[in-house]
């Protein structure tokens, strides 16, 4: 059954952030289908207003209080739609206000491989295509078949496809030519049945060992080595406010690693199309910025990459610990970072 919009007024953000920052939103609403969020949308208020669709809040740092209306998805669903026996394969669609651990877990219950390497990955299933989530040596895109989408300007239900969505390092349509034109309604992927398990990531094959593995893995076990490595890596935002990967991972063309590996002998790369891909924690590291720490906010201690609110920080004090950090990086090695975090 659809509920009538309602929209509250200056609301705080702050438990809806994974970085724990208290700031407003002016107006605020949520919405649990694709016509509830269309009723929202003719709204004159939230028509004329600036929007920010919100998910888990897991990759968002609000530098100020948002003057517009912020839509919280929470949009449910998780169904098998089809198989396809050519392929072995199923397809598994999720709305966009489920998380996508969650989905991990559903996957994992059908006997359904693919996505394992994405387990606890913060966030909602919606959000996972606009940075085409990565990790441990697999992406979203390795699994997209299709996304759902409502254009804010029309109310318009339309469907995207893998080519559609533009995916790339951290990238898709959704954040470039397309940024805030749309808003992801469900999202479908293609699963295996057959499983064909990723654990070309050397971290995972010594964690499987260290579980006692003996034979050939399951989509299960892969999930319970992703998730060792991860809790033992990343701070929980539960217990210290972050983001995760504050910057992404800079592409260097091979002339300017071979340049800086000729000076800096103990640069890491590995080798992507077109160039090379250094580690961002390894430059923000050497260039002495891990554990740093001023007043409520700082650098992880453990993790360079991740910029942490000890608790009760400023999102602006951050935004400018970031510019900080990226303009030591290009000091000394001349590389440019940028941003994996939305930064409003
Ligand atoms: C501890 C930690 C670890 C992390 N590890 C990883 C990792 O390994 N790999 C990785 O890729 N990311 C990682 N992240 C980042 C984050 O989990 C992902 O980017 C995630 O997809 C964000 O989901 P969210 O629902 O929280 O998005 P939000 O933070 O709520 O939103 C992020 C952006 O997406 C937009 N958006 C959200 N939902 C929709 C929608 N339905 N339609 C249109 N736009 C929408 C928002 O407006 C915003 O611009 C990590 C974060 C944390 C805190």
């Amino acid at each position: 059954m659809t509920t009538p919009p309602v929209l509250e007024a200056n609301v705080s953000l702050r438990s809806y952030n994974t970085f724990g920052i208290d700031a407003k939103a002016r107006l605020f609403a949520r919405f649990a289908s694709a016509e509830e969020l269309r009723a929202l949308l003719s709204l004159p208020e939230v028509q004329q207003a600036e929007k920010l669709i919100l998910g888990g809040g897991s990759n968002l740092l609000f530098t100020k209080d948002f003057d517009g209306v912020v839509l919280k998805n929470e949009i449910r669903e998780l169904e098998v739609i089809g198989h396809d026996d050519a392929s072995n394969t199923s397809l598994v669609r999720a709305g966009a206000g489920e998380s996508w651990h969650g989905l991990v877990e559903y996957a994992l219950s059908q006997n359904l491989s693919g996505i394992e390497n994405l387990s606890l990955i913060p966030g909602t299933v919606g959000a996972a295509p606009l940075q085409n989530i990565g990790a441990y040596g697999a992406e979203l895109q390795d699994t997209f078949d299709h996304l759902e989408a409502v254009e804010i300007s029309t109310g318009l239900v339309r469907t995207f496809t893998r080519v559609e969505c533009g995916f790339g390092y951290r990238e898709s349509v959704f954040k470039g030519p397309l940024k805030n034109q749309y808003i992801v309604t469900a999202v479908v992927l293609r699963l295996h049945r057959q499983h064909q398990l990723n654990v070309s990531y050397g971290a995972i094959r010594t964690t499987l060992e260290e579980m006692g593995l003996k034979g050939d893995p399951t989509p299960s076990h892969i999930s319970e080595a992703v998730m060792r490595i991860r809790r033992n890596k990343l701070p929980d935002p539960a217990e210290i406010g972050n983001a995760g990967s504050f910057f992404k991972n800079p592409e260097l063309s091979q002339a300017k690693y071979d340049a800086l590996k000729a000076q800096y002998p103990d640069l890491p790369g590995y080798a992507v199309p077109g160039g090379v891909k250094v580690p961002a924690a390894w430059l923000i590291e050497q260039s002495g910025w891990k554990g740093f720490r001023r007043g409520a906010h700082g650098v992880h201690d453990r993790q360079a990459l991740v910029l942490v609110n000890h608790g009760g920080a400023q999102g602006a004090d951050i935004q400018l610990l970031a510019q900080e950090i990226i303009a030591s990086v290009r000091e000394k090695y001349g590389v440019e970072l940028h941003p994996e975090v939305n930064i409003m």
